[in-house]
C-alpha cells in the first residue's frame, strides 16, 4: 500500500467519521427539540388542567357550604368562606354547628357529581382551639366511590384570623406534575461524545495498524530486493565460469581451467558464507546464543581491529584515531562475538561513508562506574531521527528508494545489539544527518554483571 493510499484511506475514514456524527448531531438535536416543544405542550395542559380542578373544588365546595347553610338557617354573607391556602389544600369557613358525617356525606356526594376522582382528607376542626375533630382520608374506589382508610395524613397547618367554624379538604394525590424532561435530555449528548470517543479510538488503531504493517511490507520488500541483489552476482559469476568450462578446450591451458575452478569455487564459499550468516542472524534471539567467555583485554583487538582496517582506509584516503583512555580495559564477555560487533560497527562506518568528504573513523574507549564505554564515531551520511528508531529492528535498513549501491540486509546492528545485550550491556547511538554517527557500546567490568 503506499504512502498516498493510506492517506486517501485515512482521509476518506475521517471524512465518514464526521459525516456520521453530523447526522447523529442533527438527528439529536432535531429529537431535543421535538421533545422540548412536548413538554411545552404537557405543561401547559398540566397547568390548564390544575385549572379546572381548582375551579371544580371551589363550585363543589361552594355547593356544600349553601347546604350548611340551609341546614343550620345562616343567611350570612358567604364571601371569602372558601380559601385555597396550598394548591392541594382548601379551607371552608361556616356559621352553626354540623354533624361531621353529614358534612362527609354532603361533600362526597358534591365531589362524585362533579367528578372529582382525587383521594382527599376531610378534617374538621374546633375552632377556639385550632386543633383537628374529625379527620379522615377518603380514597376514591369504583366500588365505593370513596372509601373511608382510617388513616390520617400530616399536611400543612392553617393560618387563620376568624373565629368561625372551619373544616380543611387536602388533596395528597394532587401534585402539580412539573415535567421538566429538557433535563434528561443531556443524555443523547454524553452517549455521541461516547461514540465519536470510540471511532475515534478504533480510527487512529487502524491507522497505527495500517502505518506498521506497511512498514513491515517495505522491510520485507527491501530484504528480499537485498537477498536476490547479493545472490545473483556470485550465482552469475558461477554460471559464466561453468559456462566456459563446458564449452571451452582446456586441454593446452591447465592454468585457465584452474582459474576457473577457483572462481567457481569461491563463489560458491561466498554464497555460502552469505546464506549462513543471514540464517544464523535470522534465527538468533535475545537469549539464544551461547556464548563462551573469558577474560581479554579489549585495547589489544582495538588494535588489531586498527591494522586491518587501517589496509582498507588507505584506498579510501580515509583514517582511524585510537583514543585508549579507559583505565581498566579488560572485560569477561565473549570474544568472538564482541569482536564482531566492533568489525559489524567499523564495516558501517566504511559502508556508510560520506562520498562528499575522507572518512575520519575515531575508536574511543573511556570507563565509567560500572562499565568499559567504546565508542565509535564516523563523518558519515549519518541517519536522522526517524530512523533512528528502528535501525536495531530485524532486516531494516534506512529506506534509499530502489537504489541498492551499499550492500547488507538490515541484520548488523540486530546482531550488535542482541549480543551487547546478552552480555548486560547497553548500545547507545548518537547521530546526524550529513554529518556523522557514534555508537557506543557499554560492556559491564564487573565478572558477575555478566555472568551467564
Ligand atoms: P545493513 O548495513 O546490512 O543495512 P545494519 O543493521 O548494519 O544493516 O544497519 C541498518 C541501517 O542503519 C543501515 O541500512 C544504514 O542505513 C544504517 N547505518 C548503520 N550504520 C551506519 C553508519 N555508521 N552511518 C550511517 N548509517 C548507518
Amino acid at each position: 500500500m503506499k504512502r498516498r493510499s493510506i492517506f486517501i484511506a485515512v482521509f476518506l475514514g475521517f471524512i465518514c467519521l464526521v459525516c456520521v456524527l453530523l447526522i447523529q448531531y442533527i438527528w439529536i438535536k432535531k429529537t431535543i427539540d421535538v421533545q422540548k416543544t412536548e413538554v411545552l405542550l404537557h405543561q401547559r395542559e398540566d397547568s390548564l388542567s390544575t385549572v379546572r380542578f381548582i375551579q371544580k373544588v371551589h363550585f363543589s365546595l361552594g355547593n356544600v357550604l349553601t347546604e350548611i347553610s340551609l341546614a343550620t338557617n345562616d343567611s350570612s354573607d358567604r364571601y371569602g368562606a372558601i380559601r385555597q391556602v396550598h394548591p392541594n389544600l382548601f379551607y371552608v369557613e361556616y356559621q352553626g354547628d354540623v354533624d361531621p358525617i353529614y358534612l362527609e356525606n354532603t361533600l362526597k356526594r358534591e365531589f362524585y357529581k362533579i367528578q372529582i376522582t382525587n383521594d382527599f382528607q376531610y378534617s374538621l376542626y374546633n375552632c377556639f382551639k385550632d386543633s383537628v375533630k374529625y379527620s379522615y382520608l377518603f380514597k376514591f374506589t369504583l366500588d365505593s366511590l370513596y372509601e373511608n382508610t382510617n388513616i390520617m395524613l400530616d399536611y400543612p397547618t392553617i393560618q387563620r384570623e376568624g373565629k368561625s367554624h372551619y373544616f380543611s379538604v387536602y388533596f395528597p394525590t394532587f401534585i402539580k406534575h412539573k415535567i421538566n424532561k429538557t433535563e434528561d435530555i443531556g443524555s443523547p449528548w454524553v452517549f455521541l461524545i461516547l461514540v465519536s470517543v470510540l471511532i475515534l479510538f478504533y480510527l487512529t488503531y487502524s491507522v497505527v495498524i495500517i502505518v506498521r504493517q506497511k512498514k513491515l511490507s517495505d522491510i520485507k520488500t527491501d530484504f528480499i530486493n537485498n537477498m536476490t541483489h547479493e545472490l545473483k552476482t556470485p550465482i552469475a559469476t558461477i554460471g559464466l565460469s561453468s559456462n566456459t568450462l563446458m564449452n571451452d578446450d582446456f586441454s593446452k591451458d591447465p592454468e585457465r581451467l584452474k582459474k576457473y575452478a577457483s572462481i567457481i569455487f569461491r563463489e560458491n564459499k561466498r554464497l555460502e558464507g552469505q546464506v549462513e550468516r543471514v540464517l544464523n542472524i535470522a534465527k538468533m534471539n535475545k537469549n539464544s546464543t551461547p556464548l563462551k567467555k573469558t577474560f581479554f583485554d579489549v585495547h589489544d583487538f582495538i588494535m588489531e581491529a586498527k591494522e586491518t582496517f587501517d589496509f582498507n582506509l588507505e584506498e579510501l584516503e580515509g583514517n582511524l584515531t585510537l583514543k585508549l583512555e579507559a583505565n581498566r580495559h579488560c572485560i569477561y564477555a565473549d570474544i568472538v562475538h564482541v569482536k564482531n560487533v566492533i568489525y559489524n560497527l567499523l564495516d558501517n562506518a566504511l559502508k556508510y561513508k560520506n562520498e562528499d568528504r575522507n572518512l575520519s573513523l575515531t575508536i574511543k574507549t573511556r570507563n565509567d562506574k560500572k562499565y568499559l564505554i567504546i565508542d565509535i564515531s564516523d563523518n558519515g551520511v549519518g541517519i536522522s531521527k526517524e530512523n533512528m528508531k528502528y535501525i536495531f529492528d530485524k532486516f531494516y535498513r534506512v529506506p534509499t528508494g530502489n537504489v541498492h549501491d551499499v550492500k547488507g540486509f538490515g541484520l548488523g546492528l540486530y546482531y550488535v545489539k542482541t549480543i551487547i545485550e546478552q552480555h548486560k550491556g547497553i548500545v547507545r547511538i548518537k547521530s546526524e544527518k550529513d554529518v556523522g554517527t557514534t555508537f557506543s557500546i557499554y560492556l559491564p567490568l564487573k565478572r558477575d554483571e555478566n555472568l551467564d
